[in-house]
């Protein structure tokens, strides 16, 4: 194999294999503003969707913080704005998710169920994924009655009551929004006082419909077709009971998607990928951007301005190399 002054290989790409300048792995808010900005930049990006189309922010009812939308604007709707302004630029948008990559050299390897591409810059931006429970009964009775996501769901439970587990801002906003349908929506929190922010507190504990559990677990979910009831202990006196409910919504945070890197990228004690400053990776012409490198900020906003960091950073490199 021949090597350059550059240290890319001159292999010729075996058919099949495309060529491509960014390839953006994820279509959530960092990947669709690495594309539109890579996009801009005449680097003819090609976004691999993976399988939720406009990422975790495409799941919400409603972003009411994300600048430029003063009435607030639907989860769904801002991810298909997001699309329609990256493909205007040039943007390629492929229903496609990665299952294999190999970074030892440049191109960098990318294999999904379709295509192989071979990416002289990639740009990671798989954000992180629902934690569970695991607890007893929780994963048979996922689709009946126990959920993680309160917009996909929260229509079945009109009228009915519901328990919500966690304590941070997605436990709080997603309880609201159950408010909506449900008789009550009862929150149990392992703790004595909330992570959420004062504002959400302030709306929960107004709720007539919202009410706490505080210091305590779900041990159990129980019920054979549908949630009957959760088995919740007390952890400051050790006491279990069994707490009715129709439904079971846990929100207690996310893993990182980076199994795919692990190996290959530099990850955190938690599994999320270790960027510098300018969101490269450890990895020359490799960048993350978004909640797969962000433990800590985790908002749209944040997710989306690290794309568009990553990219310019991306077209950086691609200059100088
Ligand atoms: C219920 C809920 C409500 C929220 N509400 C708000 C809010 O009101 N305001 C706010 O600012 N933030 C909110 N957030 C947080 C916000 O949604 C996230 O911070 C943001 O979506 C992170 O963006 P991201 O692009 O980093 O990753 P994600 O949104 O997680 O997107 C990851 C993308 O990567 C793709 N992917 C994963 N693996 C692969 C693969 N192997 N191949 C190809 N693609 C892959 C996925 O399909 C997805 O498209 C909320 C989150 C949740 C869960």
């Amino acid at each position: 194999m021949d090597f350059n002054l550059t240290g890319m290989t001159n292999e010729q790409p075996a058919s099949g294999e495309k060529p491509v300048k960014v390839l953006v792995i994820g279509s959530g808010p960092a990947g669709f503003a690495a594309a539109l900005y890579a996009a801009r930049a005449n680097l003819d990006p090609l976004v691999l969707t993976g399988l939720e189309f406009g990422g975790q922010a495409s799941l919400t009812f409603a972003i009411e913080n994300y600048p430029g939308f003063p009435d607030g604007v639907g989860g769904s709707e801002l991810a298909q704005l997001f699309q329609k302004q990256a493909e205007k630029f040039g943007a390629q948008v492929e229903f496609d998710t990665a299952v294999e990559v190999d970074l030892s050299r440049r191109p960098f390897r990318v294999k999904t169920y379709n295509a192989t591409y071979l990416a002289d810059s990639l740009i990671v931006s798989t954000g992180a994924a629902s934690r569970h429970l695991d607890v007893p009964g929780e994963k048979e009775l996922i689709g009946r009655g126990v959920s993680y996501c309160a917009t996909c769901d929260g229509w079945f439970f009109r009228e009915k009551d519901v328990v919500v587990v966690g304590g941070g801002d997605s436990a709080l906003e997603e309880g609201l929004f159950l408010t909506r349908y449900a008789k009550s929506v009862t929150i149990v929190h392992r703790r004595d006082q909330l992570r959420a922010g004062a504002v959400l507190q302030e709306r929960a504990e107004a709720n007539p419909k919202v009410k706490f559990i505080w210091n305590a677990v779900v041990t159990e979910v129980i019920g054979k077709d549908a949630v009957k009831a959760v088995c919740l202990k007390d952890l400051t006196i050790g006491k279990t009971w069994e707490h009715p409910t129709d439904g079971l919504f846990v929100f207690i945070g996310h893993t990182p998607n980076t199994q795919l890197f692990r190996g290959q990228l530099d990850l955190d004690d938690k599994g999320y990928i270790k960027v510098d400053s300018l969101q490269r990776t450890n990895v020359p012409g490799v960048f993350a951007a978004g909640e797969v490198a962000d433990p800590h900020f985790r908002q749209v906003i944040t997710s989306a301005g690290m794309g568009a960091a990553a990219a310019m950073e991306a077209n950086h490199f691609l200059d100088n190399h």
